[in-house]
């Protein structure tokens, strides 16, 4: 469009120029700006309303930062705003500097910061009303729960009984067909509509009947209804001491002002024994979910009710930290040292520490949650900086679990198990118990060797094994996703002695089948559960006491309660002990502290049996004797005097290329020859995998003695990478506060 004639100036009175500062999606850490040319336009537009713009001969959304007066750009260089898409801003001030404190902190670009944060089809430009979403809840017919003949249906509508009113997608997610869905329909007994209620600030909240907290849990609760402001609280309490309980009795407190709350969940934390339990305890509260499995649609759905404040409570995954709110009263992180917090490509943002600014941004309690928690959580602790709110006795049983560390050094094992372990098992199962067997490594062997000459089934594209798939006849690379189909023969030597080595749980699952032939087994990892609904169905089974042992990868350690589960046996524990990443200790504590917690939740205390050829390694000591509080704050002194996270503070510089050179010269380059007050550089090194998917991959630890100083040289090392003749041809990467080295 043309700018207004001379003439026309002339009768119109004295308009300013009008011209927005925008964020695209684009790799560059810069904003850019647009003329707008129509006054009207120009009078109505705000920071947070997306807009059309001509970018490299495209048309792009972009999202308006700021209007001004004049830019810097020579007038023939601006471009105008081609169309306004929205009517009013789609997200606040306040959202919009959370992302834009997001992108500096992560020194990731603003424009892919915001876009990455916006559902998608707020990205594409889609209207922000666009979609509704259907609700299904059983009617008063219904409710009396009538025995139906159809099988399906008397499950759907118990499971309704159970979740109360939902969404028809996320029942549909539990395996439920629109046929089942419409014959409860036909028949009265369940009904849809189209939204929840937004009255639900305005009426009583219906609270259904709740244990009295014990004197921990009480005194946890209380700290945290009575604090004001923003507050950080780490909730740290052993497995089954009742931390969900407790953040039950919060949230009560804060809808009944009308406030919202977001509880953020583990990925595998998310399942439906969870959300049920907080839609049963609220049962008119709007509650909802968020995590990857929504649709486009459902996406924006929620987000706008979130953004309306129809809904009250939002238990969402990572990605959820950045919804919009209409009244934020609190924030729950559950199991906060949970890995799946910290997204690991593109923008690589850590959940629970975005959720402190963002308390502090709405001048609200947050709350960490965690029986194990992670060391730098703990740190700021210990230092004062959160309140530490202890629960230390399990809610329902008198004593804690008995540990037993099986030493398999030179031992027959069968199936992967002890003769200990063995017998163990035979003496829980004799007397009607459940039994869980912990092994995290899935598919039927980690390898297929040859006997004859020794080769191994190395993937081709990367420096690690392809993992054997017996029942699919496969074999997969877990890194880059390669299948190929098992050689007969031996590729090296012609042999047909070709044998799988190492366990998983495929196999394990096959030989514990013919060790108990009269006992049902359920296996729960990646492969049992990749159909739709399936790993809910298990579960139930499990809960139903429809399988006795159950074997699984970490999939099956975190958040479910199997209440009959009365041994856990942990195979596989020496892998974590001896690893080049410093934190791999700690992650290895966590994950055994967590399994070991599924045993004797309910009713008598439970055994943990940790097979290992190291029975006297000094982390297994301690744990086994001390438990995880006690290790971990020995772990944070060890941390202290090698001068590692939390007392330091980390980013990582990771470059791949086909061309190991290539990789080498670029992260050469960057080690300045001088030395760089209060940073240091160790590198290049390789990779735990050197080589993925036919790249080789080579990183820079960049230490800063404090946060300031390691900002300062980061940003410095971006504007440096930008110009670098390398840049184009390796691919790299930023990650502030990395969690796996
Ligand atoms: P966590 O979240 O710490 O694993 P939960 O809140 O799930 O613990 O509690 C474990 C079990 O104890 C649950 O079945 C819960 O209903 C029960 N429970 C929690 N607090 C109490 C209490 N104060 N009185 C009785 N039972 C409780
Ligand atoms: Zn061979
Ligand atoms: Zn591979």
């Amino acid at each position: 469009s043309s700018l207004p004639s001379a003439q026309q100036n002339t009768l119109l009175p004295t308009q300013e120029e009008c011209y927005v500062e925008v964020a695209i999606k684009v790799p560059l850490h810069r904003s850019f700006d647009y003329l707008v040319s129509d006054p009207k336009l120009a009078a109505n537009l705000e920071p947070g309303m997306r807009v059309a713009v001509p970018f490299a001969n495209r048309q792009v959304t972009a999202l308006v930062l700021a209007r001004k007066t004049s830019t810097e750009l020579p007038k023939d260089k601006v471009k105008a705003v081609l169309k306004v898409l929205d009517s009013a801003p789609i997200i606040d001030a306040t959202h919009l500097q959370l992302l834009k404190f997001t992108a500096r902190y992560y020194h990731y670009p603003l424009g892919e910061t915001i876009f990455t944060a916006l559902p998608k089809a707020l990205r594409q430009g889609d209207d922000i009303d666009k979609t509704s979403i259907n609700y299904i809840q059983l009617t008063e017919k219904g409710r009396a729960l009538p025995t139906l003949r159809a099988k399906k249906q008397q499950s759907l509508m118990s499971q309704l009984a159970q979740s109360g009113k939902s969404p028809v997608t996320e029942v549909k997610a539990l395996g439920f067909t629109k046929a089942t869905i419409d014959a409860l329909v036909s028949k009265e007994l369940a009904e849809i509509s189209i939204e929840f209620s937004s009255h639900w600030r305005d009426n009583d909240i219906k609270v259904a009947s709740k244990p009295r907290l014990n004197t921990e849990q009480a005194v946890a609760c209380s700290a945290i209804n009575q604090s004001s402001g923003f507050t950080s609280f780490l909730l740290e309490g052993v497995t089954g001491s009742g931390k969900t309980e407790v953040y039950l009795q919060c949230l009560e407190e804060v809808i009944k002002q009308g406030k919202q709350a977001l509880v953020l969940v583990p990925e595998i934390g998310l399942t439906p024994q969870t959300v049920n339990r907080f839609r049963r305890r609220f049962p008119d509260t709007p509650i909802m979910l968020w995590h990857s499995a929504l649709t486009d649609n459902e996406r924006l759905q929620t987000w706008r009710f979130c953004q309306k404040g129809s809904c009250a409570i939002v238990i969402g995954t990572r990605s959820a930290i950045f919804m919009p709110f209409l009244s934020l009263g609190m924030i729950i992180v559950d199991e906060e040292h949970d890995a799946s917090f910290k997204q690991q490509d593109s923008l690589r943002y850590h959940a629970r520490d975005l959720s402190a600014y963002r308390a502090q941004q709405h001048n609200i309690p947050l709350v960490l949650g965690s029986a194990t928690p992670a060391l730098e959580t703990l740190h700021r602790a210990i230092e004062g900086k959160y309140h530490l709110l202890s629960l230390t006795q399990r809610a329902q049983t008198s004593s804690d679990n008995h540990f037993e560390l099986i030493d398999i050094k030179g031992q027959y094992l069968q199936a992967g198990l002890s003769h200990a372990s063995l017998a163990y098992m035979q003496k829980e199962l004799g007397r009607q118990k459940q039994v869980m067997v912990f092994l995290n490594r899935r598919g039927f062997s980690p390898s297929l060797i040859c006997h004859e000459c020794g080769w191994l089934s190395d993937c081709p594209r990367c420096s690690t094994s392809a993992t054997y798939h017996k029942s699919m006849r496969r074999l997969v690379c877990h890194h880059c996703g390669e299948q190929t189909a098992p050689p007969m023969q031996c590729p090296d030597c012609g042999s047909t002695q070709i044998h799988p080595v190492g366990l998983g749980t495929e196999q394990l699952e096959e030989a514990l089948t013919s060790q108990f032939p009269n006992i049902a087994i359920s296996r729960i990892d990646r492969d049992s559960t990749r159909k739709k609904g399936s790993l809910e169905e298990e579960l139930e089974r499990i809960n139903q006491g429809g399988a006795r042992i159950l074997v699984g990868t970490q999939m099956l350690a975190k958040g479910h309660h199997f209440a009959d589960v009365s041994l856990v046996i942990i195979l596989d524990v020496d892998a974590g002990l001896h690893s080049c990443d410093f934190r791999a200790t700690e992650h290895l504590a966590q994950l055994l502290t967590q399994v070991a917690g599924r045993a004797g939740r309910s009713g008598e205390p439970g055994t943990v049996l940790l097979q290992t050829h190291f029975p006297e390694h000094p982390l297994l000591q301690d744990l086994v004797n001390n438990g995880y509080q006690h290790f971990a704050r020995y772990a944070l002194q060890e941390r202290q005097e090698t001068e590692l996270p939390p007392y330091s503070h980390l980013a990582l510089l990771r470059a791949e290329a086909h061309d190991l050179s290539l990789v080498l010269r670029f992260l050469t380059d960057l080690v300045p020859a001088t030395r760089i007050p209060k940073i240091q550089l160790l590198g290049p090194i390789p990779a735990p995998l050197e080589r993925v998917a036919g790249k080789f991959r080579y990183q820079l630890h960049i230490q800063g003695a404090d946060r300031g100083a390691l900002h300062a040289f980061v940003a410095q090392l971006i504007d440096y990478l930008g110009s670098h003749k390398l840049a184009q041809k390796v691919r790299w990467n930023l990650d502030i506060d990395p969690i796996d080295m």
